[in-house]
């Protein structure tokens, strides 16, 4: 059977996409937070073995829609045959992929790996986003990572072509939209450049993804970044405003600099609270905000800012005004138990809690207890 490779890293509401690996890690690579792609070097794919992946991918899609009945049902028993009867590790993942896309995904989507598939030239991206639709007709989204400067550098009519081929969503890490901070986290472009790259998506019909960072300018810039990255994110008004809280991440140039002094990070009170004026000050625009990470302490920040935002706000304010032991609970039991709202500590059993509160009577406030906090955070990036 046919294979195609794929990278490891999409944003979460891709999970049941299929996933095309066109280049291989990012060609920026020097954020001061990510340790994504450290250590490996970025290439491109060739064209033709992108376009035979996208073949590859057609034909295990054809063989597993030939084991559907009239309805659209999986005759399950055929598939799981057929999925034992492959040789190798390589094709069960590939073959598994598809099913979960045609199956769990409703053969909706597609993402572009991996960093930066913006960096291509335009007329190989085309290329392949015709492939993509000649052989993969019921996409709804064909989607990609793209970065503020790749975008920039594309023209208006580029990313047109891109849009009327098919490419039509973006996820872009902008983090902030604040000049000093994106100076900290050495991002490599400009809040300016993050609101030319998202106006030209706007103008060419492209859906917008923004990522915003709490906490990654430290505690000396959490206001401004707050302030500034709303006020840019107004003005492009994206579809959608993804919350993807800062986590030291230890080996990261960013941990060096606040063991050296030079940064301060944050606690996660102090993250939450810039959460809450980055919402607050976003009053205006109509984007979708989500936090759809496991990494942010709150996972029901989500609605239509115009709608919703009242809501989020209170929904922030509960979480602050818990006593310091409720909310010590929740933060452990939300980083190793996966629960998802204070509420929910009930669920816990009786050893759980046990272990918890113990880890609360030993470990002291401040420090020591953020460090534990991110020792367990750090383990879901
Ligand atoms: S651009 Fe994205 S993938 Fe590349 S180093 Fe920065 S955060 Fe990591």
């Amino acid at each position: 059977m046919n294979t195609f490779e794929t990278g490891t890293y999409r944003p979460p509401m891709h999970s049941f996409s299929l996933l095309l690996r066109v280049t291989e890690n990012c060609p920026w690579n020097k954020c001061n937070f990510c340790m994504l792609y450290r250590g490996y070097q970025f290439k491109t794919r060739p064209l033709e073995d992108v376009l035979n992946d996208i073949d590859s991918m057609a034909s295990i899609k054809e063989r597993i829609l030939s084991h559907t009945d009239s309805e659209g049902n999986f005759d399950m028993p055929a598939i799981n045959q057929e999925y034992f009867s492959l040789r190798t590790d390589k094709e069960r993942e590939c073959y598994a992929m598809v099913f979960n896309w045609a199956a769990n995904g409703n053969m909706e989507a597609i993402f572009l790996q991996d960093g930066n598939t913006m960096v291509l030239r335009t007329d190989k991206l085309l290329k392949i986003v015709e492939r993509i639709k000649e052989k993969f007709p019921e996409l709804n989204i064909i989607a990609s990572y793209g970065r503020a400067d790749s975008l920039c550098s594309k023209s208006p009519d580029e990313l047109k072509a891109l849009k009327n081929a098919g490419l039509n969503m973006i996820h872009s890490g902008f983090e902030t939209c604040c000049n000093e901070t994106l100076n900290v986290i050495n991002k490599g472009f400009t809040a300016e450049q993050e609101l030319e790259a998202g106006l030209k998506l706007k103008d060419a019909g492209i859906t917008i993804n923004l990522f915003y960072m709490p906490g990654n300018g430290g505690e000396a810039l959490t206001e401004k970044n707050a302030a500034d990255s709303a006020r840019v994110m107004k003005k492009i008004n994206p579809e959608y405003i993804r919350i993807r809280t800062f986590m030291m991440k230890e080996g990261s140039p960013l941990y060096a600099m606040n063991s050296a002094g030079t940064f301060r990070n944050m606690t996660e009170d102090g993250k939450v609270k810039e959460l809450r004026s980055f919402i607050d000050m976003l009053d205006g625009c109509t984007s979708y905000v989500i936090s759809d990470h496991i990494i942010n302490l709150l996972p029901y920040v989500e609605g239509y800012i115009d709608k919703s935002r009242k809501g989020i706000l209170d929904y922030i304010d509960e979480y602050l005004a818990l006593d310091s032991t409720d909310k010590k609970r929740f933060q452990l039991a939300r980083r190793i138990y996966y629960i998802n709202h204070w509420n929910d500590l009930d669920s816990l059993n009786a050893s759980q809690l046990s272990n918890i509160d113990y880890m609360i009577k030993n470990v002291p406030d401040g420090a020591p207890w953020e460090k534990l906090i991110l020792s367990y955070a750090s383990k879901l990036i």
